[in-house]
Formats: structure tokens, C-alpha cells, sequence
């Protein structure tokens, strides 16, 4: 016999300010230049984005030789490798660059540790598209460490001269292990100048730690490609929640997740538009989880502007916000 029914609506979760400016840059690409407007990649990992994008008039293709001479094309939030801007120089591409700025200043950091000799070990998922990126800004110094267990077997050339760099969606406990292992084998492994994963994934990995503990099941909404939403799942279930799963879409939800279940925790990753969020809540509703509790454990109020190449409208003027204060806003699922 099931008690009280509730749900524990994890907050903050969906839209990050990256994500955010990136939508919108494709958006305001499309507004202003006419389709097609080709994105390198998705523009962030998640379908339904992409498949809104695509109808809208975005092609998404997945290296630049696909886009014709001379068209417009966007690299993604995740970043591109300097590699990837010349070839899109090469062949006479408009190009506008919605990599989110704290992926950027990973971008840099990799660039000056690199200019002063350094070794980088770059914890990351070897092959995610961030990281790729990353790593392409000093492919001789960098070394990609996929987990803590690697981080007992990478080799270094000189263990004075390390440095420690990561992608921005990871588990911070887990990086933190990553470290703490390396560290171990390399005593004198600087840190970077300020965190890698981003405020973000750490707010949202901090919110649904607390859902979690008293939580049967958490339900986490967001792409299998999307890093922060996979971690999200993780987190949930090394902090309490007895059961965790992802769902890019509300069709996804088994009935028989809910046997027996009292407190369902709900969040969502950085890159989901806060409508697919409803739809869950409104589907835990209908099967009498009314009870909604929001757990807020961080305010967020960051925006970025929009890319440099569309922050001048066609009056002239300038267009310098991404968009007005909108958390988890559901502009390209809406
Ligand atoms: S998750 Fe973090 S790094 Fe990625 S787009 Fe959002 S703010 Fe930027």
C-alpha cells in the first residue's frame, strides 16, 4: 500500500545560460539570414532541440566539407577545434560560434598551459565532442584521462611539469577522484585556475543529491548523448534514490517504476527545455503524484550574449543579451 504520494522537483535543473545563447543563435541565425542555416553537431545534445531546430529550417551536419561554399554554419555549445575553424575558413563558410564561454575559457586555459610546456591531462569522455575540441587546442600536450581508473595508469613525461584540466559536465565527486588518484602518483599535478565543470552540472548534480535521499525513484529527463543528464542519473543513485532513470520523452516512463513508489524526484539536464519537464510532472500527476515540492538549492541569474556575428540586428543596432532570465526556459521546445 502506497502512502502519500509526492513529487521533489529538483531546482535548479534544465536551461543553462550556454545552452540558452546557443538555441537562440540558431534561432536568430535562421531570422536572420532565411534557412537553411547548417549547424555543425547538434547544437546541444538534445532531440528534442534538434528536432524543433530542424523543423524551423537547421540542417545539422556533422563536419563542415557537408555545407555548401560560402553558406552559414554554427558550431555548437560543446566548442570546435582550431582545426575544424580553418576548415570551415577554407571553404569560405559564414561562420558563427555558439560555444558557450566556459567551455571557451577551458579552450584557453589548454592554450597557455600548453604555450608554457605544460603536460595536460584533460579528464574528459575520450570522443565527446567537448573534449575533442578541447584537446585539438594543444593535441602534443594533452592527454585524455576518461576515469579514475585510468588515472592509474596514464603515463606522463615529466611529473613536474603536469596539469590537470577537465570538461565542464562531469560528476564533480567523481573528477575529484580522478584527482585525488592522479595526485597521488604525481605530487606536484597543479590545478586549474578556477573549476573546470561548470556552475551548471555543479547545481544541478547539488539539487538532485538532496532530491535523491528521499527519493524512491528519481526520473531524470535528458538525451543518452547529453553528459550532464547521464550524470544526473549517477548522482541520483550514489546519494539515496533507489531507483534512477533517464527518459528523453514523458512515452518513456514505465508504469511499473511507480509500484510501490511514495516520493519521485524529477530534475532535468542543462540541455532541456522545461515543456518535456511538464509533461512528466503532469503524467506523475495523473497517476496521483500532486504533491509537488520544489527543493531549490541555488538561484541562477547567468546570461551570456549572443555570439559576436549576430549581435548587430539588421537596423544596426546592437543585440547584445541572449535573453531575459530564463532558467530553464522552453523557447525551442515551445
Ligand atoms: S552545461 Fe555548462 S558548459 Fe555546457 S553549455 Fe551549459 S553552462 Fe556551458
Amino acid at each position: 500500500m502506497v502512502g502519500h504520494k509526492r513529487v521533489l522537483l529538483a531546482s535548479p535543473r534544465g536551461y543553462c545560460a550556454g545552452v540558452d545563447r546557443a538555441v537562440i543563435a540558431v534561432e536568430k541565425a535562421l531570422e536572420r539570414f532565411g534557412a537553411p542555416v547548417y549547424v555543425r553537431k547538434q547544437i546541444v545534445h538534445n532531440i528534442h532541440v534538434v528536432t524543433e531546430l530542424e523543423a524551423q529550417g537547421a540542417i545539422f551536419i556533422d563536419e563542415v566539407d557537408e555545407v555548401p561554399e560560402g553558406a552559414h554554419v554554427v558550431f555548437s555549445a560543446h566548442g570546435v577545434s582550431p582545426a575544424v575553424v580553418s576548415a570551415a575558413e577554407n571553404r569560405g563558410l559564414q561562420a558563427i560560434d555558439a560555444t558557450c564561454p566556459l567551455v571557451t575559457k577551458v579552450h584557453r586555459e589548454a592554450v597557455r598551459f600548453a604555450r608554457d610546456d605544460y603536460e595536460i591531462l584533460l579528464i574528459g569522455h575520450d570522443g565527446h565532442e567537448e573534449v575533442e575540441g578541447t584537446a585539438g587546442e594543444a593535441p602534443d600536450h594533452v592527454t585524455v584521462v576518461n576515469s579514475p581508473e585510468d588515472a592509474d595508469t596514464v603515463v606522463v613525461k615529466d611529473p613536474s611539469k603536469v596539469v590537470w584540466l577537465s570538461q565542464t559536465t562531469l560528476s564533480v565527486d567523481e573528477t575529484m577522484e580522478t584527482v585525488r588518484r592522479l595526485r597521488e602518483r604525481f605530487p606536484e599535478l597543479n590545478d586549474p585556475p578556477s573549476d573546470d565543470i561548470c556552475y551548471a552540472t555543479q547545481n544541478r548534480q547539488v539539487a538532485i543529491k538532496k532530491v535523491a535521499q528521499d527519493a524512491d525513484l528519481v526520473i531524470v529527463v535528458g538525451s543518452a548523448n547529453s553528459s550532464n543528464s547521464v550524470r544526473l542519473v549517477e548522482v541520483a543513485l550514489e546519494y539515496g534514490a533507489k531507483a534512477a532513470y533517464r527518459v528523453d520523452y514523458v512515452h518513456e516512463i514505465e508504469q511499473s517504476w511507480l509500484d510501490g513508489v511514495e516520493t519521485v524526484g524529477v530534475t532535468s539536464g542543462a540541455s532541456v527545455p522545461e515543456v518535456l519537464v511538464q509533461e512528466v510532472l503532469d503524467e506523475l500527476s495523473g497517476a496521483g503524484y500532486r504533491d509537488v515540492e520544489q527543493v531549490r538549492t541555488a538561484e541562477e541569474d547567468l546570461m551570456f550574449s549572443l555570439p559576436k556575428e549576430l549581435r548587430q540586428d539588421a537596423s544596426g543596432r546592437r543585440d547584445g543579451r541572449a535573453l531575459g532570465g530564463r532558467q530553464s526556459g522552453g523557447r525551442a521546445g515551445a
